[in-house]
């Protein structure tokens, strides 16, 4: 991505609002020569900014700025993005799990030892396939039925929001939880927060509405 000077962000502008229009018309707005200008049009138009039509005149990109926005996006970082990690001790009962899933109205739980390390990962077809096999879900502690550590995808803050959404879909797997290395010991994070698909797809929403909205 190519960093405008400001009189090639002021051209972008007036050819958004006023295009198609001429080089010399261009110049005109800027009290500037059409020789003077010629330098900066032919960058914004080899950069795929504007388009040019001969005897027509210069047209602002739109599948251009699209493009922008969309590596604007994917550049974003997990830690501008992340959730609240909705988190229960891991000797909580299955059945109390269920009650929480409800509550805070997710898709996945987080177990938590008790200094709040990350510890396991309980999802929404975890607790189903518990339910349906008769068991005593008020005895039975999720710690039972989680995904444990080292198992557990994670995602560090300072990663993308593109390294997010590749290893949610490449581990078919609908959230990760936002992690922070713990540094004396190995393989022990300390929760922070969640990124999900649907984190995902609001990003994506905010983004492109800012500019095409
Ligand atoms: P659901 O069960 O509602 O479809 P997921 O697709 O996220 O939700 O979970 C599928 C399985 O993957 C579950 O067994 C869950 O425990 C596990 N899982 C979910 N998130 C992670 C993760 N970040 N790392 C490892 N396993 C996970």
């Amino acid at each position: 991505m190519i960093k405008l000077t400001k009189r090639q962000d002021e051209i972008l502008q007036i050819v958004k609002e006023n295009g198609p229009i001429t080089g010399k018309q261009i110049a005109d707005k800027l009290s500037l020569t059409r020789a003077a200008l010629r330098p900066d049009l032919a960058i914004l138009t080899m950069a795929g900014n504007l388009d040019a039509r001969p005897r027509v005149g210069y047209f602002f990109n739109h599948n251009y700025e699209v493009k922008l926005q969309a590596e604007k996006f994917l550049h974003q970082k997990v830690a501008d993005y992340k959730a609240h990690p909705i988190v229960v001790e891991k000797s909580t009962s299955v059945y109390d799990a269920i009650v929480q899933l409800f509550l805070e109205d997710v898709g996945t739980l987080y177990a938590v030892d008790g200094e709040g390390q990350l510890a396991g990962v309980i999802s929404r077809k975890d607790l189903l396939r518990t339910a349906i096999g008769n068991k005593n879900l008020n005895e039975l502690p999720v710690s039972v039925i989680m995904t444990r550590m080292p198992n557990i995808i994670t995602i560090k803050p300072d990663e993308t929001l593109l390294e997010a959404a590749k290893k949610m879909i490449s581990n078919h797997i609908d959230s990760l939880p936002v992690v922070k290395e713990l540094e004396q010991k190995t393989d022990t994070y300390l929760l922070i927060g969640r990124i999900t698909k649907t984190t995902i797809t609001r990003a994506y929403l905010e983004i492109m509405d800012q500019k095409l909205g």
